[in-house]
């Protein structure tokens, strides 16, 4: 069997980060069995610009990696791959259904059937629907009509007996036909609605496992019971847990972020997002700019194969111990068995611990292509300035794993600003120079011998520094922090005399200037 697993999303304008962990899971699966990710656009219920809706969805699984082998702008033999396109197919499955006597046509009023569903709660009894207004003759649609009535299509559903669901995540399932409702399948205007909708697509593209998020589980009674009536083979099923809250089993909401703000750590990662967002003139508005989404991350400069391996873990996992995957290990090391049955909750603290560690492994080449763009949006550097390049990896490299996402490179703003722009924080400079005693003499002093040294390099200045350090008399501590703020306006830093290095000559004496005229 050719393994072809497929994501349905509904073109919703976003791309919510469980519902990107459904579709790496189907891709997951689709590649380590040699099989075929589908894309398929449930778009049967929309109302708005579909395109426009799809964008931020095909971008952040393409920001991923996740490649679809067919759908969206890619094509594919089982073309169209938009639910809305293939009504044709789900209206002549519904007339196949009610040919079977799998369905029937049904001429209650809406009012009607509330009425019995509002006896039976009242009675405290489970609403089963009379079938009152079903025709199951010809005479009697006409009937029905004579009496200006309208038609939608309902499944007959078993009123008895139980269904086993055999889900490769959860084992077998069971449910009692009883519970269920004869679901409506078509309205009188013809359309079709989801469920049937999707079990059709599913049978002619092929699919062999439906992969999805457990809430569809309830679901999947009805969709077995169309599929059966259409003379089709089951799929396989595997209903994946939730994503939930941080700290809770409640599946996360994209809606509910003030709730989500009182956890410290989820706090604390917007607030991370915010500030780079901000430094970049991105318009922070928490419809769009939200940690759910997985657009926020590639605002703020995460690395997409760190997001991958968090959501990965999120529900999966190898072994108790191994944690840290690239994509080819994961898609060597995926299977459905190892997939959790309970939520896993989001965890940002967590998130970040596997964005650091890949940022670790990321070449400082690399790195500086990585945050050239938060310079360039921020106006700090102009676009494609060659210099500035060599100054944004000597940072890079002396940052190290200070830089955590790639936005954090505006920490070093500084760097780029004219001497006569920088801003001091108040308080460093107060406790650093103002009141440090001698600090500003010492100042004067190492000003003048940083004005005459011939080598800039770090190696060189270190030794200097030194030197001045024995020839005063005085530690290393009683200069270092008054240079720091002089220099770059902050109490803290990478290295240095890396610092001074990169600023260059120039720049030291004329910050340190700056800062003596301000004492
Ligand atoms: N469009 C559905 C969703 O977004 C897909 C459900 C399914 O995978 O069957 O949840």
């Amino acid at each position: 069997m050719i393994v072809r697993t497929r994501f349905a999303p509904s073109p919703t304008g976003y791309l919510h980060i469980g519902g990107v962990r459904t579709a790496l899971f189907c891709w997951l699966f689709a590649r380590r069995n040699g099989g075929q990710f589908v894309l398929r656009i449930d778009d049967t219920d929309q109302q708005r610009n579909v395109e426009a809706a799809l964008k931020p969805i095909l971008e952040g699984l393409r920001w991923l990696g996740i490649d679809w082998d067919e759908g969206p702008e890619v094509g594919g033999k089982f073309e169209p791959y938009y639910q809305s396109q293939r009504a044709d197919r789900h209206r002549a499955a519904a007339a196949r259904l009610v040919a079977a006597g799998q369905a029937y046509r049904d001429y209650a009023k809406t009012e009607e059937v509330q009425a019995e569903r509002e006896a039976a709660e009242k009675a405290k009894q489970q609403f089963v629907y009379s079938r009152r207004w079903m025709a199951e003759t010809p005479e009697d649609c006409a009937r029905f009509e004579s009496e200006g009535r309208q038609a939608v299509v309902r499944l007959k559903m078993p009123r008895e007996g139980k269904l086993v669901i055999p889900d490769l995540i959860r084992g077998d399932v069971e449910f009692d036909w009883a519970r269920e409702q004869d679901h409506v399948v078509q309205r009188a205007d013809g359309s079709c609605l989801y469920h049937l909708a999707s079990v059709v697509d599913d049978h002619d593209m092929e699919i062999s496992h439906v992969i999805r998020a457990e809430e569809h589980l309830s679901n999947t009674p009805r969709q077995i019971f169309i599929a059966q009536g259409l003379g089709y083979e089951l799929p396989q099923y595997a209903h994946l847990p939730f994503v939930a809250e941080p700290g809770s089993k409640v599946k996360l909401s994209k809606r509910k972020l003030d709730k989500y703000l009182k956890n410290k750590d989820f706090a604390q990662l917007v607030q991370h997002g915010q500030k780079i967002a901000e430094a970049v003139g991105l318009t922070v508005d928490m419809d769009t700019f939200n940690p759910v989404i997985v657009d926020f991350y590639e605002q703020v400069g995460y690395l997409p194969g760190a997001i991958v391996n968090y959501l990965a873990l999120l529900g999966w996992s190898l072994d108790d111990k191994t944690e840290h995957f690239g994509i080819p290990q994961l898609v060597e090391a995926f299977s459905l068995e190892r997939v959790n049955k309970a939520p896993a909750s989001f965890d940002p603290k967590k998130l970040m611990a596997f964005q650091e560690r890949h940022m670790l492994e990321v070449p400082a080449e690399e790195k500086v292509g990585l945050v050239l763009p938060y310079l360039e949006k921020a106006g700090l550097v102009p676009r494609g300035d060659e210099t500035a390049t060599i100054k944004v990896r000597r940072i890079v490299e002396a940052a190290g794993d200070r830089i955590k996402v790639a936005g954090d490179i505006l920490d070093y703003a500084d760097f780029f600003k004219p001497d006569n722009e920088l801003s001091y924080d108040e308080k460093a400079f107060e406790k650093r120079i103002r009141k440090a005693e001698d600090a500003a003499d010492l100042l004067k002093k190492l000003r003048e011998v940083l004005a005459g040294a011939e080598a800039f390099d770090a190696a060189s200045l270190d030794r200097l520094v030194h030197g001045f350090v024995e020839a005063e008399g005085i530690n290393i501590g009683q200069i270092i922090h008054a240079i720091r703020v002089a220099a770059t306006g902050k109490a803290v830093g990478f290295g240095m005399f890396d610092t001074l290095a990169i600023l260059g000559k120039e720049s030291c004496l004329a910050r340190i200037d700056r800062a003596l005229a301000m004492v």
